[in-house]
C-alpha cells in the first residue's frame, strides 16, 4: 500500500511511503501508524516516526510525538497558522496605532 506523505524531517515535501497492509489498516482506524524509528541530529537517541492523516488539511504527514499529549504536527497546517497569526498581529499593531 503506497500513501503519499508530506514529509519535512528527512525529504522536503510530499513522498511515497510504503505501508504494510496491517499498517495501513491501522492508519485507517487510528489516523495515524509507527513507520520505523529515527535519530536526527541532536537528539540523544531513536523515537518512533508516525505517518497519520492531519485533520487540518487531510494531507497525510510524517512526524514524531510531541509532548506530554503525543502531539503529531502538519508543517502545512503549522505554516498556515503562522501566517494567520502574523497577520492578525499586523491588524492588532494598526488598530492600536488608528486609536
Ligand atoms: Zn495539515
Amino acid at each position: 500500500m503506497k500513501v503519499d506523505v508530506n514529509d519535512w524531517h528527512f525529504n522536503s515535501g510530499k513522498v511515497p511511503v510504503e505501508l504494510s497492509f496491517g499498517q495501513w489498516i491501522r492508519l485507517k482506524l487510528r489516523g495515524r501508524v509507527k513507520v520505523f524509528e529515527a535519530i536526527k541530529r541532536g537528539w540523544r537517541g531513536a523515537l518512533p516516526f508516525f505517518v497519520f492523516k492531519c485533520k487540518g488539511c487531510g494531507e497525510y504527514a510524517l512526524d514524531y510525538l510531541h509532548g506530554y499529549n503525543e502531539r503529531l504536527d502538519c508543517r502545512l497546517c503549522d505554516e498556515a497558522n503562522s501566517i494567520v497569526r502574523a497577520v492578525n498581529a499586523v491588524f492588532e499593531l494598526e488598530l492600536e496605532a488608528s486609536h
